[in-house]
């Protein structure tokens, strides 16, 4: 696996703090210089900073049905 790679995998858990602290490091070490991680990372980190922000979304009416009309369609 590649740094990147590695990154990629445990993103969400360093976001999460899930990552014990030497792995966090290289983790960080690596989005300290990597040109591709470091708007990855950034990008995720918003978009899981805006999901936990969010309360649900409420279903509109009729979507559902919509949905469940669409899939039983294409089957
Ligand atoms: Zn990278």
């Amino acid at each position: 696996m590649t740094p990147c790679e590695k990154l990629r995998a445990r993103g969400s858990d360093l976001i999460d703090g899930d990552c014990d602290e030497e792995t966090a490091a290289k983790l960080n070490a690596h989005l300290d210089e990597c040109p591709d991680c470091n708007p990855w990372f950034s990008s995720l980190q918003s978009t899981v900073g805006l999901l936990r922000n969010l309360p649900s979304p409420p279903i509109p009416d009729g979507l559902l049905e919509h949905i469940r009309q669409v899939t039983t369609r294409n089957k």
